[in-house]
């Protein structure tokens, strides 16, 4: 198959649950996984007579997404029905943004083989989500939950800009990135909290004018959603080289086929017939309440990554990996707080933290061990006191262990603290060398090597508490005077 000779192009609708406690027109709670139909009022319900009042914090959520996305905030919208009939829809229409949605345009900056590049955004709307359909397997009868509809949701609308499914792969990795640093939504795609449809279409590459384009449904990752985009170009690419057109559908992917098959085809183009909802009022966003949104923004990735390779002087591989969330770079700036040598800080948590933190499934801010009291391990590794090894194998392990005990205190017990005084180190120094006369001559022919076994030795008869550092040197002046 001739893929060089067509172009992808792909646009992202992403949903994402706001994170509430209670829906965005009723007080009902939002909780995942409670008992069907369990936070479900009049209002969700929508029983004759009740109204949606609008929840505040919402509106809040969506506009700290919107400035994070460089995009421009509407000062005045007003919420439009969606009409069309479903049984998990009780109104029988679903209350969302379209003509007015709360942020227009805008971009999210992702970087690829080091590459730049601005994904342009359409818009950012909010709306309600629906309830969910429950088809009980070996019968022929569908259930209802409720729970879900009425529960806040931002959808992001990207233009048609992207290129790949690399490309969009990057685009939702910094956009779950950027929700979360923002607690906006807690960016779980395997609970259906950020959700994503893909819309493929590919055409010449000399060609002026979009193929027509098809909507992916189902993915329940950000690989999935990869996949089902190469399969779709793929699949599209296939049959145009057979002469077969192209039809506009929605089609659903298969994680374990790896395969988009058919669900409706867009031809019974839907007519929602949107109109201003009557029963809510138009939001008007004061200077003063749009300041204040922007003031409580915290600090995001980019922002982070320039400081961290800028005033902590980290490589861009460390500072990109240390604000992967914004726990992990909470925890290293703290830790610096005690600590001068910042790339040691640095090590220690992309290596044995780390790798800590993945074995037990912890997140930063659920990790035993406190900033102050790795940031007194690292001390002493770096004051000569206990080699990093005995750190991070023997000493971090007690602590994750032991909440609330010292390093210090942990190394004493294990009688494993380096002396890096001299006083000490001389005599075994000088017994090693008195009692390997050969070795000192060979050493003294050159057979430099030999240094190495001495160390060794060395370190043997202090059972491994000297300081390497300074045995090494004192050893070396001792050699040179024989
Ligand atoms: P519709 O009217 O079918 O909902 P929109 O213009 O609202 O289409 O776009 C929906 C999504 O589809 C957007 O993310 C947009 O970027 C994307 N899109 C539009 N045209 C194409 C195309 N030809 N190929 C791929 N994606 C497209
Ligand atoms: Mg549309």
């Amino acid at each position: 198959m001739n893929l060089s000779k067509y172009t992808a192009v792909i646009g992202l609708e992403v949903h994402a649950q706001l994170l509430t406690e209670s829906k965005i027109f009723a007080a009902d709670s939002t909780a995942y996984g409670s008992a069907p139909n369990t936070n479900v009022s009049a209002i969700t319900l929508a029983h004759p007579g009740t109204l949606p009042k609008l929840n505040q914090k919402v509106v809040a959520l969506a506009v700290r997404m919107g400035l994070a996305c460089h995009s421009q905030i509407a000062r005045f919208m007003i919420f439009d029905r969606k009409n069309y009939f479903y049984p998990d829809l009780p109104k029988g229409y679903q209350l969302t943004q379209d003509r007015t949605p709360i942020c227009k345009g805008g971009y999210v900056s992702i970087k690829l083989d080091g590459v730049e590049k601005k994904v342009q955004l359409n818009r950012i709307h909010l709306e309600e989500d629906a309830g969910k359909s429950m088809h009980v397997e070996g019968t022929d009868e569908t259930f209802v939950d409720f729970n879900r509809a009425g529960v806040p949701l931002i959808e992001i609308v990207t233009d048609p800009v992207i290129r790949s499914s690399a490309e969009a792969y990057a685009f939702l990795t910094e956009v779950r990135k950027l929700v979360r640093y923002l607690d906006v939504c807690d960016g779980n795609m395997e609970e259906g909290s950020l959700r994503c449809d893909a819309n493929v279409s590919v055409m010449l590459k000399d060609a002026i004018e979009f193929g027509k384009k098809v909507e992916i449904k189902n993915m329940n990752s950000i690989r999935n959603v990869q996949r089902a985009i190469d399969a779709e170009i793929e699949r599209q690419i296939g049959l145009l080289e057979q002469g077969v057109a192209i039809v506009s559908e929605t089609r659903l992917f298969n994680a374990d086929t790896g395969a988009t098959y058919s669900m409706r085809t867009k031809e019974e183009l839907n007519d929602y017939r949107y109109f201003p909802d009557p029963d809510l009022s138009p939001v008007e966003i004061s200077e003063h309440w749009l300041d204040e949104i922007r003031l409580s923004m915290p600090a995001l990735p980019e922002e982070l990554i320039q400081k961290f390779t800028t005033h902590y002087k980290l490589p861009f591989y460390d500072a990109e990996v240390l604000t992967d969330t914004k726990d992990i770079a909470q925890y290293f700036e703290e830790v610096c707080k005690h600590v001068s040598n910042y790339k040691a800080v640095s090590n220690w948590i992309m290596g044995p933290v780390k790798s800590a933190m993945n074995e037990l499934t912890l997140t930063a801010n659920e990790f035993p061990v406190s900033a102050v009291t790795l940031a007194e391990l690292i001390q002493l590794v770096e004051s000569g006191k206990i080699s990093f090894s005995v750190a991070s194998q023997r000493i971090l392990p007690e602590l994750l262990k032991n909440v609330g005990t010292s390093p210090l205190e942990v190394a004493q017990q294990l009688n494993v603290l380096q002396s890096s005084d001299e006083d000490s180190i001389l005599p075994v120094i000088d017994s090693v060398v008195a009692d390997f006369p050969d070795k000192v001559q060979e050493y003294k022919r050159g057979k430099k090597g030999i240094l190495a076994m001495f160390m060794g030795e060395v370190m043997k008869r202090s059972k491994g508490k000297a300081d390497p550092k300074v045995a090494n040197q004192l050893l070396l002046k001792k050699l040179d005077e024989k």
